[in-house]
C-alpha cells in the first residue's frame, strides 16, 4: 500500500486515540496500533507501484505526499509533533520495501507483511488506487473532526 495511505490512515488512528473517552493512550501504545493497522492493511487488496516501470516516480511522489501529509496534520491542523509524529511512523515500514528495491530481488525485507509468505492483498488499478483513495478521505474526515 501507498506510503501517503498509512499516513493518513495512521494519523487518523492516532487522533481517534489522543480523543479516546479514557485518556490519550501512551505514545508506545498508538505506535504498536499504528504499525498493526499498517499491517493490516497491507492484507487489503491494493494496487502498488513497486511493480511498475515507474516505481522511481511513483515513489518520489508518494514520499513527497506523505511528508505533506505529516506537515498538514502538524502544522496546519495543530496536531501535537508527537501525535502527527505516530501518523508518519504508520509509513515507516515501508523504507523497507524501498531498501529491498535498492538492494535487489534477494534483499530480504524485515517487516512481517512484506515478508513473500504474507498474504500481501493485490488488485488491479481500479479498485486498488480506488481502496486506498476511500481510506485517505475517511482518514482526512477523521482528522479534521478530531483537531485540536
Ligand atoms: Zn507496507
Amino acid at each position: 500500500m501507498w506510503v501517503v495511505t498509512h499516513v493518513l490512515t495512521g494519523s487518523a488512528l492516532a487522533a481517534a486515540l489522543a480523543a479516546a473517552p479514557g485518556g490519550a493512550w501512551p505514545w508506545w501504545a498508538v505506535l504498536t496500533a499504528v504499525l498493526l493497522l499498517h499491517l493490516l492493511l497491507d492484507l487489503v487488496p491494493h494496487w502498488d507501484y513497486t511493480e511498475t516501470t515507474r516505481t522511481a516516480l511513483f515513489g518520489s511522489l508518494d514520499f513527497v505526499a506523505s511528508l505533506a501529509a505529516f506537515l498538514a496534520v502538524w502544522r496546519l491542523l495543530g496536531y501535537p509533533f508527537a501525535s502527527a509524529f505516530l501518523g508518519l511512523a504508520s509509513g515507516a515500514p515501508d523504507w523497507d520495501v524501498l531498501v529491498a528495491l535498492l538492494r535487489g530481488p534477494r534483499a530480504r525485507k524485515l517487516f512481517p507483511s512484506h515478508w513473500d509468505r504474507f498474504p500481501h492483498g493485490r488488485a488491479g488499478r481500479p479498485w486498488g488506487i480506488g481502496v486506498q483513495a476511500a481510506l485517505m478521505a475517511a482518514s482526512v474526515a477523521v482528522v479534521l473532526a478530531l483537531r485540536p
